[in-house]
């Protein structure tokens, strides 16, 4: 006889989104589990692990010591024919953190308040009962619950299947990165690499971890592998910092670059994290942004559970989550498709008249890792900036 469980909701992946939202939840008194297809909560990882303490801070996320493995208070950016500049706001702005850890630990801050996990347990689909309830394929026994989170991260099967749009597969980067030690590099700063030579459509990265080691990356359109390993070995900056380097391991992902999807509710089964493509498209990060919308989603889930009978209406957290993020990652998004839509001259262009636009000026002032939008309108308002655009306009690629 097949066994039948009943939960108030269903949490599907157990990645930051996942944990999240189930922890809200679960403090909010309600039944929720999460299913996790791995053995191992955060295993395998892919991520980089740049995560803003702000942004952290904001979702009452303080990661544990064991958690961090440094922290940086800037950012190195390179332009393609190597001018640079140095992003800063004098404070240490970001934890880089171990995603194996730091997941397991949102795993075990859930746990404590009382989300039942189980893992290596893969969701195939669900279907909606008469009575208002899902139920979830499983090979194991019967699952049913009245609101279903779907945070299963960028491979985003699931939600297609109940009719809302999936994240498109030309917002997909494929990504690659190596862990390194023996490397020369400053271990307060991230480095970033732009350049047609060396990725399409994304960048390079060279991110400290402290003691001579660091994580290097690349997202780009296509052959990231490939891409990463003539990075590491050409270009000139690169190759002195990493040229005494060993490579400890190597291990890839998806990156995503793109907007968010247009819908994330059907009835009571909702999207949250990279599943709905809700990552800052500059950057590729979706821990901070992915989070706060499954905050919210963990508090409109049980507020529904608490208020309405039958079948539930989760619309409220679409209107929610879009007024909080919506804009900044609409504006992220376009900034990230200016900067693709130059040649590498153009790049160069915007890098040496960083200083002239005020650029540094504006980021010690309005500087926000997650939300970078209002560092982008302040720019867009700067008649130097609207110079310095017009000059490099004509270095935009003819191809794109
Ligand atoms: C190379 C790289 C570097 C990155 N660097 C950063 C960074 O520095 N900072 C940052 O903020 N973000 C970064 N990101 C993005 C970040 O990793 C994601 O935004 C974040 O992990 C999204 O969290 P999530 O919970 O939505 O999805 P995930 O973390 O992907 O978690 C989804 C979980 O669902 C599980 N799952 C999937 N399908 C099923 C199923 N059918 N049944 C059961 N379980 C399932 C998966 O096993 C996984 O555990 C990076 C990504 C990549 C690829």
């Amino acid at each position: 006889m097949v066994h039948s469980l009943i939960h108030d909701a269903i949490v599907i992946g157990a990645g930051p989104s996942g944990l999240i939202a189930a922890d809200r939840i679960a403090k909010n008194g309600h039944t929720v589990i999460v299913l996790e297809e791995h053995k191992r909560i955060g295993e395998p990882d892919h991520c980089a692990g740049l995560l803003s303490s702000t942004g952290l801070q904001k979702l009452d996320l303080i990661p544990p010591k064991e958690v961090i493995q440094n922290m940086v208070y800037g950012a190195r950016i390179h332009s393609p024919s190597g001018h640079s500049i140095l992003i800063e706001r004098g404070q240490r702005e970001a934890f880089v953190v171990d995603r194996k850890l730091f997941d397991s630990w949102l795993g075990d801050r859930a746990h404590d308040s009382g989300v039942q996990i189980l893992t290596d347990y893969k969701v195939k689909g669900l279907r909606g009962t008469p009575d208002g309830h899902y139920s979830i394929d499983t090979p194991r026994e019967e699952r049913f619950a009245r609101a279903i989170i779907d945070a299963e991260g960028s491979r985003c099967q699931i939600s297609g299947g109940v009719g809302l749009p999936q994240v498109p597969r030309q917002s997909k980067y494929p990504a690659y990165q190596y862990e390194v030690s023996g490397v020369d590099i400053d271990e307060d700063i991230v480095e970033m690499f732009y350049g047609r030579h060396i990725s399409t459509g994304f960048f390079s990265w060279i991110i400290p971890l402290s003691d001579g080691r660091a994580r290097v990356g690349i997202a780009s359109r296509d052959r990231s592998k490939q891409r990463l390993n003539a990075a590491m070995k050409h270009h000139p900056v690169m190759q002195n910092r990493l040229k005494n380097a060993i490579i400890e391991r190597g291990f890839g992902g998806i990156v995503l670059v793109g907007l968010p999807v247009k819908r994330t509710v059907a009835g009571g089964f909702l999207v949250v994290g990279d599943a709905a493509g809700i990552v800052k498209a500059t950057t590729g990060g979706g821990v901070v942004v992915g989070g706060t919308a499954s905050k919210i989603a963990g508090d409109i889930v049980s507020e529904a559970i608490s208020n309405q009978d039958g079948k539930l209406i989760l619309d409220k957290y679409e209107s929610k989550w879009r007024s909080a993020l919506q804009r900044e990652l609409q504006t992220m998004y376009l900034a990230q498709r200016a900067i693709t839509s130059f040649s590498d001259r153009g790049l160069d262009e915007l890098v040496k008249g960083a200083h002239e636009m005020g650029l540094l000026d504006i980021v010690k002032k309005e500087g926000d890792m997650d939300m970078q939008g209002r560092v982008i309108f302040s720019l867009l308002k700067n008649p130097k900036m609207i110079l310095l655009g017009l000059k490099s306009i004509r270095y935009l690629n003819p191809f794109l």
